[in-house]
């Protein structure tokens, strides 16, 4: 059988703004644009199984190559016949480059760098960063780790996913300029190292190059120019956006129109509600985030009318599912009151049936997005 190869065709630009509706080909089969990606950094949602996520219409699945190669290792899984095998995913699956993991275990997330104003954890993995690449200490053995774009590349050849990220280097938001742009000429060496790496052998993969530059006009305007000349399948942003959500979409603003328009784009590690809504009319067509998820576990389920807290004594009683028009298995069989039970006496359950709604939310959620756009009023 020949796999279908990647390629991106647009169906319908909207009049009205940048946003587009598309489909992205994959091997494994369409990713219908825009739309939310669900983290799977272990290669599982948290708490749910693989094939329960097909079954609500989860298109791509985003998995962390840094953490499988600590655990259980990208020999392992390329022995099980590569990722999808492994974990039973049919549908496409985008694995990162490892370097952001590296990264941001070293500076702390980004919402607790911007409060330490970019002081180095103490704990800090990174041990040196160097123009070969970034060694580390894993921070589940304590064994020194070097980190190039070969060895992430090789790495994401053995998982196989069907859209692969060339290495990067993630600094922190607190960075001078001539630091920054350092490090964006450094990134650039890199990506351009992992796309050679990667069309050695592309296996049936697509590689989105990682547009970087920080909040910065004139590093991000320089990165388009530098990667869009090579041959990426697409492209994704990356690295700090901005502290709020009006630099972000003043940023996003200047990035967008700088990238072919013909080519797929992605927004790295940002899919919550509101960003989502305001990212969509600059013409974004994938977003990955673990909002959802982690909101799920923290126990508020998002409905079209607002998050509703589950553990709040009004849904003791309530015997109505969390939205009476929600076609997700959880509202499908269960009661807000039964969520509510299963939270407080803290049974794993409630994980479970709280993030699948979550995600089946989050999926209809960006159908309707695709119809506003079909219909010219985004
Ligand atoms: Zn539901």
């Amino acid at each position: 059988m020949i796999k279908t190869s990647f390629h991106f065709e647009i169906l319908h630009a909207s009049k009205k703004s940048r946003a587009r509706v598309g489909k992205i080909h994959t091997p494994h089969g369409i990713i219908d644009t825009p739309n939310f990606v669900a983290v799977g950094t272990n290669g599982t949602i948290k708490s749910l199984d693989n094939t329960i996520l097909e079954q609500i219409g989860l298109q791509l699945m985003f998995c962390n190559t840094y953490h499988l190669l600590l655990q259980p290792g990208t020999d392992i899984i390329h022995e099980a016949g590569g990722l999808h095998s492994f974990i039973k995913r049919k549908l496409p699956i985008i694995t990162d480059s490892g370097g952001f993991q590296v990264f941001s275990l070293a500076y702390g997330s980004v919402a607790s760098e911007l409060k330490s104003k970019g002081t180095k954890k103490t704990d800090g993995s990174v041990l040196k960063i160097t123009e070969e690449g970034v060694l580390f200490r894993s921070y589940r053995d304590g064994a020194k780790f070097l980190l190039t774009a070969e060895k992430s590349i090789e790495a994401q050849k053995k998982l196989g996913a069907d859209i692969i990220i060339p290495f990067d280097e993630l600094p922190p938001y607190h960075m001078d300029m001539k630091a920054l742009e350092k490090s964006l000429e450094r990134t650039h060496r890199w990506e351009e190292r992992s796309l050679n790496a990667h069309l050695q052998n592309p296996q049936n993969q697509a590689m989105y190059a990682v547009i970087h530059g920080g909040v910065s006009n004139d590093l991000r305007g320089k990165s388009c120019e530098f990667l869009t000349a090579l041959p990426f399948d697409g492209f994704a942003i990356g690295g700090s956006i901005g502290k709020n959500k009006q630099e972000m979409v003043d940023l996003l603003e200047f990035t967008m129109p700088r990238l072919p328009f013909e080519k797929p784009n992605h927004l790295l590690g940002i899919g919550d509600v509101e960003s989502i809504e305001k990212c969509v009319p600059l013409g974004i067509d994938t977003f990955d985030s673990s909002y959802p998820t982690k909101a799920a576990r923290h126990g508020l389920l998002l409905t079209k009318t607002g998050a509703i807290k589950i553990e709040k004594q009004e849904n003791a009683r309530n015997f109505q599912p969390i939205e009476k028009d929600c076609e997700c298995p959880t509202c499908q069989t269960h009661s807000l009151a039964y969520l509510h039970h299963l939270y407080k006496a803290k049974e794993l359950t409630a994980m479970s049936l709280a993030s699948l709604h979550n995600l089946y939310y989050m999926v209809k959620l960006m159908e309707s997005y695709r119809q506003q756009i079909l219909d010219d009023r985004i």
